[in-house]
C-alpha cells in the first residue's frame, strides 16, 4: 500500500497504492493551510528509515531485494503520472539502492538525477548504478532542500518512515520549481495482520523491557488517509493532483514469505533496537503466531470486504469471502490435532480455544476461557439481548476429535490439505467444519454491532468425543450461568437424505439422540503353555467367539414415534412409507439397500446397536491367554435401562454368559427435544431459503452429542446445520470417526450462511 502524492499531479493511495503526483503548482502566494485531521505523533521519536530517518544499517540491501518486482510495481505506477522533464532535475528521496532511480532518471529524460537515502548499506549497492547523471547522497530526507528548484521530486515507499507529513511534504515542495511536480507513493497496510501481529509482540516480554518499554513505533501508522493528503496538496499550492488508493495483491507462496518480507522493511526498526540473538526470538515467535495462533486475525470490517493478508511494503489484499474464511478457520482447527483418546490428558483443546479466542478478538466481545483440567479449553462468546424475557441461542461446536489410522488415510489427516474443492482432514465432518462455520456466524454478526433480542451465545468445548466430562457435562456443572440457553444447536444435522421424496429434498434435523451404555467384558480362560493348544481353555478363542455372537445379535426392531414421524415428514411414497413403518419389511431393507449410509443410519434409529471396539489380551507369544477384554460401544433407544441392555447382553452370548463378566463402563439415556417450537420453525424457513424447495425432517441422531446435557438442564437442542450435496451421504455417514474425513467448500459455506440466518430469524 501506498499512497501518495504529487505536484502538477499527484495521487494517494493507501491500502496499497500508488500515489503519484501533481501537476502545476498554482503561485506561490498559496499557503498550506488546514492541518485538519492530522494525527500527530508527537512523542514518538525518529523511526530508522529505509529511506527516512535516522537509524538505518538494520537495512539489508540483499533481503529487500527478494521482493524486488513487487516492490517495483508501486513505483512504476507512481512513475506514470509524472511528466517528463527533458533535461530537468530529479530528486528521488529515500532511494536504496538505486535501481529505481535510474529508472526514474531515464524514463523522465532528466539532466540529473540525485538519490537520497538515510542508509549506507543500502547506497553501497547504490554504488554500482553509475549511469551518467545520476549522483547518490546519503542524507535525512525529511530535512531535504535543494540549491536551485528541481522538476521533479520523487518518494516511492519512504516517507511514511518520518514524522509530520505536512511540514516534510511542505519542505519537499519548496524543493520544486514552479512548475514542478511531486509524487510520492506511501504505504497504507497498518490494520493487516502482518503489522497489527509486529506491534503486539512488542508488548510482550522479553522484548518490551528489552525496547526500554517504548517499541519503536510501526511507521506506516504514520501513514494518513488519502483524503488528508489531497488536503495538504491542495494547500501546498498544487494545481493538479492525482490521490488515488490501489490495491496490490501479492499472493506469497507460504507465510515464511511473509515474514521474509516483512523482515525487510517493517521489522527492521526491531533489528535496530534488540540485541541479535533477541531479535532471532522476536522473529521466531512473530513466524510461529503468524503461521498458527494468531491467524486469521482480522479487525472487524465487514466480511467479503477484503481481507488484508500479509504484509506491508506494498499492499497485499486479497479478497477474502466467507468461504475462504471458513476455510482457513477449518484448516487451522484441523492442524491444531486436538485428538481426544478418553484420557484426562488428551485433547489438550485449548489449542483451539485460544485459536478461536484470538479470531474472535477485536469483535468487542467479551471472551471466557474454562479449563477443568490444563489443556481441556471450553470458551464462550456472547452477544447480550436488549430483552431478558427473549429466549436465548447458544450455538455449540467441540473442538476435540477422534484418534485416526493415518496408514488407512490417502491424505495427510491432521494437513488440513484443500484439495480441488475439499478439505481433508480428521474433523472435517466431526465437527470442525461447524466449530468453524458457527464461529464465522458468529463473528459476522458481532463484527456489525448486531444487537438482538434475545441473547446469542458461542461455545467451543473440549471432550466431546469422549464424555463431556471435562466439557459441556462441566460447564453445565460448574458454570452454568456462562452457557445456559433455551434453545442449543449443535451437530449434526442438515445433510440430505437420499430419500425419495415427492416434495423435494428432505434435510434431517436432530430432535433427539440415543443413549450410551458402554462396557467391559472380561473373557475368562485358563492359562497354558502355547506348545500344547489342543483342549485348551484359551480365552482369545473364546472372545473370538463371543464378538461373533455379539456382531450377529439381532435385537428388536423399534419403529418409535419419532421414527413414525420422520417417516411422515419425509414425504415418501407410500409403499416406501409402508415398508419403513413395519419391523419386518424394514429389517429386510436395511439388509438389502445399496445404499449403505441409508441402511446404517435407518438400521441405528430403529435398533438398540452393539459395537465391539477394542480387543486386548495375551501376553506372551507362548503362552495361552487366560483373559481377554473387550469393550462394547452400545447405543441405547428411548426408555431403555442398564438392565434392559444387561439382559440382551446375556441374550446375545448365550453359553457363554458365565464365563465373561460384564463391566458397566458409562450409561447415559436417550435424550429428546420437543419438535413444534419456533426454533423448528426458525431452522425450516432458514433452510427453505438456502435451498429451496426443501423440508426439514425430525431424526433421532444414532449418536451421542453435547446436546444432552443441555436437554437434560431443561433446553431444547437440536442437531443442526446444512450441507451441500457434493458429497454422498454414504460417503458423509461412513466419515464420522472414520477415514478419509473430509468437507466440501460449498457446504462450510452454507454451514455459515445457516447458523447466522437462523441466529437473526430468531433472536431479531
Ligand atoms: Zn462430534
Amino acid at each position: 500500500m501506498t499512497p501518495p502524492c504529487g505536484a502538477r499531479r499527484q495521487s494517494c493511495s493507501s491500502p496499497a497504492g500508488a500515489g503519484g503526483p501533481v501537476p502545476a503548482r498554482r503561485s506561490s502566494a498559496t499557503r498550506p493551510s488546514p492541518r485538519r485531521g492530522w494525527r500527530s505523533w508527537a512523542g514518538d521519536g525518529p523511526e530508522p528509515g529505509g529511506s527516512g530517518g535516522a537509524v538505518s544499517d538494520s537495512w539489508d540491501p540483499v533481503r529487500y531485494s527478494r521482493f524486488k518486482s513487487e516492490r517495483a510495481a508501486p513505483f512504476f505506477d507512481l512513475l506514470g503520472l509524472v511528466r517528463a522533464v527533458p533535461n530537468g532535475s530529479v530528486a528521488d528521496l529515500g532511494c536504496g539502492t538505486g535501481e529505481l532511480t535510474v529508472a526514474a532518471h531515464e524514463h523522465l529524460g532528466a539532466r540529473r538525477t540525485l538519490g537520497v537515502d538515510s542508509s549506507a548499506a543500502m547506497l553501497d549497492g547504490a554504488a554500482d548504478q553509475t549511469t551518467a547523471g545520476v549522483t547518490f547522497a546519503n542524507g535525512d530526507i525529511a530535512m531535504f532542500a535543494s540549491a536551485e528548484p528541481l522538476d521533479v521530486v520523487i518518494s516511492n515507499a519512504a516517507l511514511h518512515w518520518v514524522e509530520d507529513h505536512p511540514a516534510v511534504l511542505g519542505r519537499w515542495t519548496a524543493a520544486l520549481g514552479q512548475a514542478g511536480q511531486l509524487a510520492v507513493q506511501v504505504p497504507a497496510n497498518a490494520d493487516h495482520p502482518a503489522h497489527v501481529l509486529a506491534r503486539e509482540l512488542a508488548e510482550e516480554e522479553p522484548f518490551r523491557s528489552a525496547l526500554g518499554g517504548d517499541p519503536p513505533l510501526d511507521p506506516v501508522l504514520r501513514v494518513m488517509r488519502p483524503e488528508e493528503y489531497a488536503t495538504i496538496l491542495d494547500g501546498l499550492g498544487f494545481a493538479e493532483q492525482h490521490v488515488r488508493l490501489q490495491v496490490y495483491g501479492h499472493r506469497l507462496a507460504s507465510t515464511s514469505e511473509v515474514v521474509e518480507w516483512v523482515r525487510g522493511t517493517s521489522l527492521t526498526r526491531f533489528a535496530s533496537r534488540l540485541p541479535d540473538e533477541l531479535f532471532g526470538e522476536y522473529v521466531d515467535r512473530y513466524s510461529s503466531r503468524l503461521v498458527d495462533g494468531s491467524w486469521p486475525r482480522r479487525a472487524s470490517e465487514p466480511r467479503r470486504a477484503g481481507r488484508a493478508a500479509a504484509v506491508g511494503g506494498c499492499a497485499m489484499l486479497d479478497p477474502v469471502t466467507v468461504v475462504d474464511e471458513v476455510s482457513d478457520l477449518l484448516q487451522h482447527l484441523i492442524r491444531n490435532a486436538c485428538v481426544n483418546d478418553g484420557a484426562p490428558e488428551s485433547g489438550q483443546e485449548v489449542r483451539s480455544t485460544d485459536l478461536l479466542a484470538s479470531y474472535l478478538e477485536g469483535t468487542g466481545l467479551d471472551l471466557e476461557r474454562y479449563e477443568a483440567l490444563p489443556g481441556r479449553g471450553n470458551l464462550v462468546a456472547r452477544i447480550e439481548g436488549s430483552d431478558p424475557t427473549a429466549p436465548s441461542l447458544l450455538l455449540m461446536g467441540h473442538a476435540d476429535v477422534v484418534p485416526v489410522n493415518a496408514a488407512r488415510w490417502r491424505r495427510d489427516p491432521f494437513g488440513g490439505e484443500l484439495v480441488d474443492g475439499e478439505i481433508w482432514g480428521r474433523g472435517a465432518i466431526d465437527m470442525l467444519n461447524e466449530t468453524s462455520g458457527m464461529a464465522v456466524a458468529f463473528k459476522t454478526l458481532a463484527a456489525e454491532g448486531w444487537r438482538p433480542r434475545g441473547t446469542l451465545i458461542y461455545l467451543a468445548v473440549a471432550d466431546e468425543e469422549a464424555l463431556g466430562t471435562f466439557g459441556a457435562e462441566w460447564m453445565l456443572r460448574e458454570h452454568p450461568d456462562a452457557v445456559r440457553a433455551d434453545y442449543v444447536l449443535t451437530e449434526s444435522g442438515g445433510f440430505e437424505m437420499p430419500l425419495p421424496s415427492r416434495s423435494g429434498p428432505k434435510f434431517p434435523m436432530m430432535v433427539g439422540e440415543k443413549g450410551t451404555h458402554w462396557v467391559k467384558l472380561r473373557v475368562r480362560g485358563t492359562a497354558g503353555h502355547g506348545s500344547m493348544p489342543f483342549r485348551s481353555d484359551n480365552a482369545v478363542v473364546k472372545a473370538a467367539d463371543v464378538v461373533r455372537r455379539i456382531a450377529q445379535f439381532e435385537p428388536g426392531t423399534d419403529i418409535s414415534d419419532t421414527w413414525r414421524r420422520f417417516v411422515t415428514r419425509a414425504d415418501l411414497p407410500d409403499d416406501i412409507a409402508r415398508l419403513l413403518l413395519d419391523p419386518g419389511s424394514l429389517r429386510s431393507f436395511v439388509r438389502d439397500s445399496d445404499d449403505i449410509g441409508v441402511a446404517r443410519m435407518a438400521h441405528a434409529a430403529t435398533h438398540t446397536t452393539f459395537a465391539p471396539t477394542i480387543a486386548h489380551g495375551g501376553t506372551k507369544t507362548n503362552v495361552i491367554p487366560d483373559t481377554v477384554e473387550l469393550t462394547l460401544d452400545i447405543r441405547t433407544l428411548p426408555g431403555q435401562t442398564a438392565q434392559d441392555i444387561d439382559q440382551m447382553l446375556q441374550q446375545a452370548i448365550g453359553d457363554l454368559a458365565d464365563q465373561v463378566d460384564v463391566e458397566a463402563q458409562s450409561t447415559d439415556e436417550a435424550t429428546s427435544s420437543p419438535v413444534d417450537t419456533p426454533m423448528w420453525d426458525s431452522m425450516q424457513r432458514v433452510t427453505a431459503g438456502l435451498r429451496p424447495g426443501s423440508t426439514n425432517v425430525p431424526f433421532t441422531t444414532v449418536g451421542a452429542t453435547d446436546a444432552r446435557f443441555f436437554r437434560r438442564a431443561g433446553s431444547v437442542a437440536y442437531g443442526a446445520g446444512l450441507f451441500s450435496d457434493r458429497i454422498s451421504f454414504a460417503d458423509f455417514a461412513s466419515m464420522f470417526h472414520g477415514d478419509d474425513e473430509r468437507i466440501d467448500q460449498e457446504s462450510l459455506r452454507l454451514g455459515v450462511e445457516f447458523f447466522e440466518a437462523v441466529a437473526r430469524d430468531f433472536l431479531a
